[in-house]
């Protein structure tokens, strides 16, 4: 298992550690040719309006939007989060985009009033999460392809899901708390599979003794974690 933690700018060590620490090979990924052969991607926290030059500098936005659509999953937090979103409200800010989730930036104040708060994930289990804010955004709107995953106790919307999508806007790799880690590494786990039964039914669809037409179909199991 290898994942990428995108290394333009930000929080990269912290989560290259926190991988590590579960096992996983982590790589910190600067150039396109980085996104190749990984089975997953941490976007970290930092400043989004300094990752997004990078991005453009880098010619990394096309290579990343293809590395998404190709279904390899993508973990931002925090301005990861803003990176991943399809709408932030600022027009001349660039995002990726690819995910239906509003996001607004420095949601609860400037570095002061940078927070922390246990909080309840319901898909990690019953413990509370001690998550980190730090000039954090939030989901404003999630969906209806996004699926809000965790609120704080005023009703704002911190971590949510899309398919082989996943945001928090918290810094899970500051808490010791290794969940948020372990359950991204099951969606790449999971994904990894569903490739490799797919790769399977197009060797077998290749030879036709194998299989008839009726006989081969894309896998429709979804091994995915519950969402
Ligand atoms: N406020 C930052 C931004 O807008 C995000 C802060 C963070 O990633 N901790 O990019």
């Amino acid at each position: 298992m290898k994942i990428g933690v995108l290394a333009l700018q930000g929080a990269v060590v912290e989560h290259i550690a926190m991988l590590r620490s579960l096992g996983v090979e982590a790589v910190p990924v600067r150039l396109s040719e980085g996104l190749v052969g990984l089975d997953g991607l941490v976007i970290p926290g930092g400043e989004s309006t300094t990752i997004a030059k990078l991005l453009i500098r880098f010619d990394l936005l096309e290579p990343l939007r293809r590395t998404i659509g190709q279904g390899t999953p993508v973990y931002g937090t925090c301005a990861g989060m803003i990176l991943l979103a399809r709408d932030i409200g600022i027009a001349t800010q660039p995002t990726l985009g690819e995910m239906d989730i509003v996001v607004t930036r420095n949601a609860f104040g400037r570095q002061l009033d940078s927070f922390e708060q246990d909080i309840a994930i319901p898909v990690l289990g019953d413990a509370l999460f001690h998550a980190v804010f730090i000039r954090a955004p939030a989901i404003t709107c999630a969906g209806p392809a996004a699926r809000e995953l965790a609120r704080l106790d005023d009703g704002t919307i911190v971590a949510a899901r899309q398919g082989s999508l996943l945001v928090t806007a918290f810094h899970p790799e500051l808490s010791g708390d290794t969940r948020m880690h372990e359950y991204f590494v099951a969606m790449c786990a999971a994904a990894r599979q569903d490739d490799a039964a797919n790769a399977v039914h197009s060797r077998h669809a290749d030879s036709a003794d194998v299989l008839t037409a009726t006989d081969y179909r894309p896998s429709t199991i979804d091994h995915r974690p519950e969402d």
